[in-house]
């Protein structure tokens, strides 16, 4: 028979299986035994146990924490409760006179919960048991999750003598783990799904969609000239209207789709179950309308837009990874022409480099050395030595000047000349570090790893080879990743992450607390260092819970056995604080701006951070 049933019901829950079973099977035989009896104890004892044995075996039932609770079968063969230990009492709030001779439904929600009672007289639950969860009610109408196991007894001559129940409360457990898997798949600051919930439900919705012959939209849009905002009325300001704009698109919204912050003010939303282009089209619109009205944040009005890119599946991409990008690319085509919303069309690939003006391309940079590296050091607090730098990449452009990495590191991440710049820093920042040590200043070096190097599965192989070729030690180089570049794919990542952590290299979190499920993450992390995203270090000046971030991050860290850097320290009040606090090293233009190689050796030399450090490595040097 449990062929049979597992053939029939094998993938369907235990509770929905058993009711379909007792549908399916004709009217079970059940064995008839005595009706409850209060006195359940005397009764063994009268029959041949020993009254020790029996005392012995209630108390451990008595005081065991969960519930359990003994059933035998009534006149008509269905459970009632003969015993109920402490335990359950507890948990239900009630008293054992008031369980004593009901039946299970009490364990559960009546009008759930009539398949389990039915389940408990069929043949198959009194051989096999039963096992589930069920919505119960406390005697004073609070609701709760119970996990429920029952497991029939029989006689010798294999009759059914009573069932045993054991129950638990499982609704904090059950709370924990939602209140955790909530915490890992929304943005910390608006609550609304993360980039990992989003590519999920993407993919849900390709797939849906395929099968129904119907099309995915997907709109990526930020907010235009969002920096201004933080800059000029500060970082709180923009976490407001950061936090407004889900309620701002909701409106044009259907239940269904979904809102998501991809990161920084960039935010997505998908819609499944369209006709074809022209109704994510509307959308977008009803999007880009919603930022015509005013921001109004403590009584000051402002404006804010926002350029939105449109991606339809399968006109645009089959899959989930092509639709992002479409619509990304989509979406720098909008803010570059001005546009307000654009769907995606291949040209754009090509336009959102040239439209820059970028005459000349970044490929070209890299082969003609028009790219440079500028150092900015860590200094450690509490020796006021500098003995870390990180390198910082700019394009010494033609024309155009000294561009800043914000102006085309973007455009490098969305091709794969990524990869061609990055080797290009990694080896130029060695080369830098070697000609250091030559020269008597055993300087260490960090170089920012974007997203798509850790995606790489040789990148190891290359910084070690790198290494190798500027002979040096692997633990004086520094790999600065962000958590959004962990959180693209975690598992391949994190494999990459402690395969550089076996040859030596050092690893740093970058713009720490901007990112997704922070402290979830930083637990588990094969990190050194955690650097303090420098928006919390400059405002903690003035914004009360900026410093209180900044405090719990720090102690956070030391508590995990890592390293503080806080970054962006531009004045000394922030860097008194921060020395005060316990911070390990601090960064930014309070010390000194990024500077070339040169300048900076000349900084270490005359500053008077750099005196002593200068010292101290030159003394390190020769005592070698
Ligand atoms: P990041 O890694 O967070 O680098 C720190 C940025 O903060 C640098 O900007 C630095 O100049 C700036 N900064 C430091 N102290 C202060 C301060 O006190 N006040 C202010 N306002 N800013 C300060 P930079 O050099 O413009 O770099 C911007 C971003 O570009 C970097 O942010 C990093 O994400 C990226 N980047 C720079 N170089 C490279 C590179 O070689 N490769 C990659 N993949 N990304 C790079
Ligand atoms: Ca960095
Ligand atoms: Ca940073």
């Amino acid at each position: 028979m449990t062929k049979d049933f597992d053939e029939t019901f094998g993938d369907l829950t235990i509770r929905t299986q058993i009711s379909r079973f007792i549908e399916a099977a004709p009217p079970p035989e059940i064995h008839r035994l005595p009706a409850v009896d209060k006195e359940y104890t005397e009764k063994l004892i009268a029959s041949g146990f020993a009254v020790e044995q029996v005392q012995f075996l209630e108390s451990a039932v008595q005081y065991a924490p969960e519930g359990i609770v003994v059933m035998t079968p009534g006149d008509d063969g269905s459970p009632r409760v003969a015993f109920a230990n402490e335990g359950y009492c507890r948990m239900t709030g009630r008293t054992r006179e008031t369980i004593l001779g009901e039946s299970p439904m009490l364990f559960g929600s009546p009008e759930s919960d009539k398949a389990m009672v039915d389940a408990l007289v069929h043949p198959l639950c009194q051989r096999r048991g039963f096992e589930g969860e069920a919505l119960a009610t406390r005697a004073n109408g609070s609701r709760y999750i119970l996990d429920l196991t029952v497991v029939p007894a029989h006689d010798s001559s294999g009759a059914l003598i009573y069932w045993i129940a054991y129950l638990r409360d499982v609704s904090e457990k059950k709370a924990q783990v939602a209140a955790l898997e909530h915490q890992v798949l929304h943005d910390v600051l608006t609550d609304l799904p993360n980039r990992a919930l989003l590519e999920d439900r993407l993919q849900q919705a390709m797939l849906a969609a395929a099968s129904d012959r119907m099309c995915v939209g997907l709109l990526v849009f930020d907010l235009d000239d969002f920096r201004e905002v933080n800059d000029t009325l500060g970082h709180h300001f923009g976490d407001a209207v950061l936090r407004q704009v889900a309620g701002r698109v909701a409106s044009a919204l259907r239940p269904v789709d979904t809102v998501s912050r991809l990161g920084g003010d960039e935010f997505a939303i998908l819609l499944p179950n369209l006709v074809d282009v022209r109704d994510a089209m509307k959308v977008a619109l009803a999007v880009y309308n919603a930022f015509l009205e005013p921001f109004d944040i403590e009584g000051q009005t402002f404006e804010v837009g926002a350029s939105v890119g449109v991606a339809v599946s399968p006109n645009h991409s089959n899959d989930a990874a092509g639709i992002m990008r479409c619509a990304e690319v989509a979406m720098y085509a909008a803010k570059e022409s001005r546009n307000g919303y654009l769907p995606y069309a291949p040209d754009q690939e090509t336009a959102t480099i040239t439209s820059l003006a970028l005459r000349v391309d970044l490929r070209e940079a890299i082969d003609h050395n028009q790219l440079v590296l500028y150092y900015q050091p860590k200094i450690h607090l509490r020796s006021g030595l500098v003995t870390r730098v990180e390198a910082l990449v700019r394009w010494l452009h033609p024309e155009r000047g000294l561009l800043q990495p914000d102006q085309f590191i973007p455009l490098a991440e969305r091709s794969a000349l990524i990869k061609q710049l990055t080797d290009w820093v990694l080896d130029g920042a060695l080369a830098q570090c070697r000609a250091w040590q030559e020269a008597g200043f055993p300087l260490h070096v960090a170089v920012n790893l974007p997203t798509q190097s850790l995606l790489e599965p040789f990148l190891p192989q290359r910084v070690s080879r790198l290494l190798d070729k500027w002979g040096l030690d692997p633990r004086v180089l520094k790999l600065e990743i962000t958590e959004s570049g962990i959180m693209a794919d975690p598992p391949h990542v994190l494999a990459i992450l402690h395969l550089l952590r076996t040859l030596g290299v050092r690893l740093s979190l970058d713009d720490f607390g901007t990112g997704y499920s922070s402290l979830v993450h930083m637990r588990n992390l094969p990190v050194d260092e955690i650097k303090i995203d420098k928006s919390f270090i400059m405002g903690m000046r003035h914004n009360e819970s900026d410093g209180a971030i900044v405090r719990t991050i720090i102690s956070l860290a030391h508590s995990l056995g890592h390293e503080v850097v806080a970054e962006g320290v531009d004045d000394e009040e922030t860097f008194k604080i921060l020395s005060e606090l316990g911070c390990d090293l601090a960064q930014g233009y309070y010390l000194t701006p990024p500077l070339p190689a040169d300048e900076l050796m000349r900084w270490l030399e005359k500053s008077r951070w750099g005196e002593g450090a200068t010292e101290v490595l030159r003394k390190g040097k020769t005592a070698h």
